[in-house]
């Protein structure tokens, strides 16, 4: 193998991928913290497409504001692991603070899918594990992708998700 291409293996992926991330929020301004966060991202992503903004309420503890939710897509030739400390960083950028699991957060983002992969590794689970138990995942995803085949292969059924538990931001 080229010293290039060792380069390559190492930081990029051979082939540009597009990639959906989730996006969340519920404090200091949720809706300017997930669209700094989509502003920041499509320095790294191109053709960044945003799917509606969705407020939803909180998992886990309900003595917090409500969250506010989106999913992207765009294409980038980073591998996952570039891609998780791109937006590791941009996390750090905008203040994350986490004081408890399931707490307030001012970002979280994470990576849903990244073209067909699978992977397990102890950073990273791609597709997100938790993405199809969660509407306010699933539901901003179909708007993105509406027939609801995933980069994966499989079939998100809308009818699974109760929508009314989101309410739909118009900005
Ligand atoms: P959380 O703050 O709860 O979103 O967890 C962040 C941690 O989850 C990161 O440090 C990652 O190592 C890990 N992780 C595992 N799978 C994913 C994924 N698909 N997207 C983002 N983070 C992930």
């Amino acid at each position: 193998m080229s010293h290039r291409s060792v380069a390559r293996a190492e930081n990029r992926s051979a082939v540009t991928n597009q990639v959906f991330l989730a996006l969340g929020s519920n404090l200091n301004d949720p809706v300017a913290q997930i669209k700094q966060a989509v502003q920041s991202l499509s320095h790294t992503l191109r053709t960044v497409k945003c799917a509606h903004l969705y407020q939803s309420k909180p998992l886990g503890p309900q003595d917090q504001p409500d969250f506010v939710n989106t999913v992207i897509s765009g294409y980038t030739d980073l591998s996952p692991n570039d891609l998780l400390d791109t937006i590791q960083k941009i996390e750090i950028k905008q203040q994350r603070v986490k004081t408890r699991h399931w707490g307030p957060r001012t970002i979280d983002i994470d990576i849903l899918f990244y073209g067909d992969m699978r992977m397990e590794t102890a950073e990273l689970t791609i597709p997100h594990k938790e993405l199809f138990n969660r509407a306010f995942v699933t539901i901003p995803l179909l708007d993105l992708i509406p027939n609801g085949i995933t980069p994966t292969g499989d079939q998100i059924d809308r009818n699974r998700y109760d929508s009314s538990t989101l309410v739909r931001i118009d900005t």
